[in-house]
């Protein structure tokens, strides 16, 4: 089989890239698992937050919510929801938060109580509040990027694991299920796998370190609100929120491990459970499912984005740590606009700040 690009990984990151690529040139996606998205793209909390991560991180995720609400508004039913988010914190905190993020607000203790009335009032003094935060229907989503990958003519293989690649004058030459692709321009879009298949294909690892982090659905004696907002404390140590008449709750850890099929660590959920009780007079009591994936970033949390300068035709899309949704959509369109040549002036700092040659990267 030969295309102009190979892209090695299909979760988010690959897919999103395939469905912005594909009209342009031919594409070939190749997914290791029988499955696609069945590593950390399936196990998100599905988030889509503005005020959330550094400034590249920010900039990336307005566009990308301003993108999929055209995607959303598009499809029979909408895929993204309003999910506003509350951190509860001290008035300063509250304040320094408001103080750098504009898409913040204020709220005292009574207007926390009164936008969230099953919180326990000891627990805090002020809160805030961002209205444009976003909840996204992941799968509709990947679905949305498969689909419309696939219209375009691109082909997408599971159960394909990259083992070997080798460049030819003209570009590579893959191994990935026992079948030979050959391909212009390969990428890199493997998840906690990343610095591995760069190493297959003869490139410097840049330090992309996985790290796990769980989620679990609770069941609450009270009804949960379902437009309740998420909420986490200022120190970001766990958040919940509402899902589908359970709760959504997350520990936050962000403890270094190997890639693979990340598993639940029980204890860690039944201790969080304690904490969120602490906060909330919902009443848990039990828990529905859990489930834990990797968020996986070089040392300055920043996605490895770009050719490597290195190895000609081999580019990478990695490093989304935990911003890999609310950044796909802008996320892929840069890319496809680096992989094709045609990026806009005014995105290269956006570019550099997310180069592979950038200084910093291992
Ligand atoms: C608990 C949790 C909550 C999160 N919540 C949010 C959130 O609310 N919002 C947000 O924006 N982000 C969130 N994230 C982060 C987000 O899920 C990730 O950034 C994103 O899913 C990464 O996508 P990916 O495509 O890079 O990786 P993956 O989905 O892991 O895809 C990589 C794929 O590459 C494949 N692969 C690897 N090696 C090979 C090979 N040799 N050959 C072929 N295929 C290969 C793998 O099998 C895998 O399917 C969360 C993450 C976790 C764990």
């Amino acid at each position: 089989m030969d295309t102009h690009v190979l892209i090695i990984g299909g979760g988010i990151a690959g897919l999103s890239l395939a469905w912005r690529l594909a009209a342009a040139v031919p594409v070939v996606l190749v997914e290791a698992e029988q499955s696609l998205a069945y590593h950390t793209s399936s196990r998100s909390a599905r988030q889509m937050q503005p005020s959330y991560g550094p400034a590249p991180i920010q900039e990336l995720t307005h566009r990308s919510i301003a993108r999929v609400e055209q995607i959303s508004a598009s499809l029979p039913s909408p895929i993204l929801m309003p999910r506003p988010m509350m951190t509860l914190g001290t008035v300063a905190q509250v304040q320094a938060l408001v103080d750098t993020h504009t898409s913040l607000t204020a709220l005292d203790h009574a207007q926390t109580m009164r936008r969230s009335p099953d919180l326990r009032p000891a627990g805090f003094e002020a809160a805030a509040l961002d209205e444009t935060a976003r909840e996204v229907d992941v799968p509709a989503l990947l679905d949305f990027y498969r689909r419309e990958a696939v219209a375009a003519g691109a082909v997408v293989l599971t159960g394909h694991p990259v083992s070997a690649a080798e460049a030819t004058g003209a570009g590579f030459s893959v191994t990935a299920g026992g079948q030979m692709i050959t391909a212009r321009i390969v990428v890199n879009a493997a998840g906690a796998w990343a610095d591995d298949v760069a190493e297959i294909v003869g490139a410097r690892r840049r330090g992309l370190t996985p790290y796990r982090r769980s989620v679990a659905i609770v069941a609450t004696a009270a009804p949960v609100d379902p437009a309740g907002p998420m909420v986490e404390p200022a120190d970001e140590s766990f958040y919940y929120r509402p899902d589908a008449g359970h709760l959504l709750i997350s520990p936050c850890e962000s403890v270094r491990a190997e890639p693979g099929d990340a598993q639940v660590v029980e204890a860690e959920i039944a201790e969080l459970i304690h904490r969120i009780e602490a906060v909330t007079a919902l009443g848990i009591t039990g828990v529905v499912r859990a489930w834990t994936g990797l968020r996986t970033q070089p040392a300055d949390g920043l996605p490895v984005v770009g050719f490597d300068a290195e190895v000609p035709n081999f580019f990478w899309l990695a490093g989304q740590g935990g911003y890999g949704i609310q950044t796909s959509a802008a996320l892929a369109t840069l890319a496809a606009q680096l992989v094709t040549g045609n990026l806009p002036e005014q995105d290269e700092p956006l570019a550099a700040a997310l180069s592979p040659q950038r200084a910093g990267l291992n």
